[in-house]
């Protein structure tokens, strides 16, 4: 078999570490012949994999500094096979390599009787029990976190034949690890925002609009936001399921006033609400909330206008 047909990404590995083996065998006989060091040897200077594999003297921020690389089989292959034994210098005989997401890890043995070396390319996150690549974490939090989509990333990664974590390790991942984090990081940032406001002592003005995951009415969810309006900031949310109010038309004002009343629970002075012209807000707004002003936002008011302009000829004729 061809060198070029292995690093093309055989899946027979015995394949590959035949073929590896054939070409340190070539190299070992040159090391007996000679029974000594290579003159070029510095062993002080050699590379030590050997700590490579360990997170422990890492911090997470340390690990998500670090640069990372876009590594060829074929050169990792290279400097695999320059390795030594730590301990007597013999050179390489034999890796095995297992691929694990993104990650890949070889054990590499040596023309003597000392311990494999463990190699792994990235470093671990988790206790030794239950630990994970941290280069599958990232992926799929950085995935996550940007707006993409498994798919996209998956089809990017088959166009260059990338090693990449499967549809359910990404799921796994995003419900065990990521979707806590981000709970977690909204609910201090929220806590923040509470106390910064109260401590304002000024009534806020809040501008307020629902979005639904398909329009009409067939809607499962919405959610149902706040913003700032000072600051710009999202201050709360409320996800609604259609179940909770039986109709789709129903979601938005139950976003609102349940959004709005944990709000006011929360000592938050509302002074000015700013919303589009739902029916059911206009109607909360004066019987529910009569001391808070209520605005309808340009926008809407716009939109409502344009629309009528251009309807108008055609709904009178
Ligand atoms: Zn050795």
């Amino acid at each position: 078999m061809p060198d070029s047909v292995i690093l093309q990404g055989s899946d027979d590995e015995n394949d590959q570490v035949d073929i590896q083996n054939n070409q340190v065998h070539a190299q070992d006989k040159s090391w007996h012949e000679n029974d000594e060091e290579p003159d070029d040897f510095d062993r002080d200077s050699e590379l030590d994999l050997s700590n490579s594999s360990t997170s422990e003297d890492k911090t997470y921020g340390d690990i998500v500094d670090s640069m990372k690389f876009i590594v060829f089989e074929d050169c990792l292959d290279i400097l695999l096979a320059q390795t030594r034994c730590a301990e007597c210098n013999a050179p390489m005989c034999a890796k095995n390599k297992t691929v694990s997401g993104t990650n890949v890890v070889y054990s590499i043995e040596y023309l003597c009787n000392h311990q494999e070396l463990a190699w792994s390319a990235q470093p671990y996150l988790g206790t030794s029990k239950q630990k994970v690549a941290a280069g599958n974490v990232m992926t799929c939090a950085a995935t996550l976190y940007t707006g993409l989509t498994y798919s996209r990333i998956s089809s990017f990664a088959n166009c260059m034949n990338l090693a990449m974590i499967s549809d359910s390790t990404f799921y796994n991942l995003q419900s065990s690890v990521l979707i806590p984090i981000v709970n977690e990081a909204w609910k201090k940032q929220r806590n923040d925002m509470m106390t910064e406001l109260k401590g304002n002592n000024v009534p806020v003005t809040l501008a307020g609009d629902g979005r639904c995951d398909s329009p009409g009415f067939n809607a499962k969810y919405c959610t149902y936001s706040f913003q700032d309006t000072l600051s710009r900031r999202i201050i709360d949310y409320e996800l609604v399921q259609v179940t909770q109010t039986g109709t789709s038309q129903a979601m938005e004002k139950f976003g609102f006033c349940q959004t709005l009343d944990r709000l006011l629970c929360d000592g938050v002075s509302v002074g000015t609400i700013v919303t589009d012209r739902h029916v059911g807000i206009r109607s909360a707004m004066k019987k529910t909330y009569p001391n808070t002003s209520h605005q309808f936002d340009v926008y809407h008011m716009a939109n409502t206008i344009r629309k009528q302009e251009v309807q108008g000829p055609w709904r009178s004729a």
